[in-house]
């Protein structure tokens, strides 16, 4: 599998805005991006801590798989992601130990990264993310 590290943790917020302030104004840390995923339908704000990210994620729809989530479960941790050097190779090997996939195919993320989740049905609950740096 090659899981080199813990790439960053996707926390579900109800106000980006406020969120940011949080980590920028108490915890002293630096947003250093803001990106809009389409195909998420959310607003993402990242913080470097050490080698992991804090990914932070506003829902841009009612609809949208964030906004259900915090209707479900209120605001809080909603993923974690692993880096795999490999993210074809990861998918398989989940695939063939049981794992249910959310996506058997690579998609684009955040930050160019190619991503794919895993089933929290699968993962003891946990939203399970793989990413892969497209250039490495
Ligand atoms: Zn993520």
């Amino acid at each position: 599998m090659d899981i080199s590290h813990i790439e960053h943790i996707g926390i579900a917020v109800k106000d980006l805005s406020k969120a940011i302030e949080y980590y920028e104004q108490v915890l002293g840390l630096k947003c250093y991006a803001i990106e809009e995923v389409k195909d998420q339908k959310v607003k993402t704000a990242f913080f470097q801590v050490g080698q992991t990210k804090i990914e932070l994620l506003e829902s841009t729809a009612e609809d949208g798989p964030v906004a259900r989530y915090i209707e479900k479960k209120g605001e809080g941790i909603h993923h974690m992601a692993f880096a795999v050097k490999d993210l074809n190779k990861a998918l398989n090997e989940a695939e063939e130990k049981g794992i249910q996939l959310i996506d058997k195919q690579p998609r684009g993320g955040a930050e160019g990264l190619n991503i794919a989740f895993l089933h929290p049905k699968s993962t003891f609950g946990v939203l399970t993310e793989f990413c892969e740096h497209p250039e490495k």
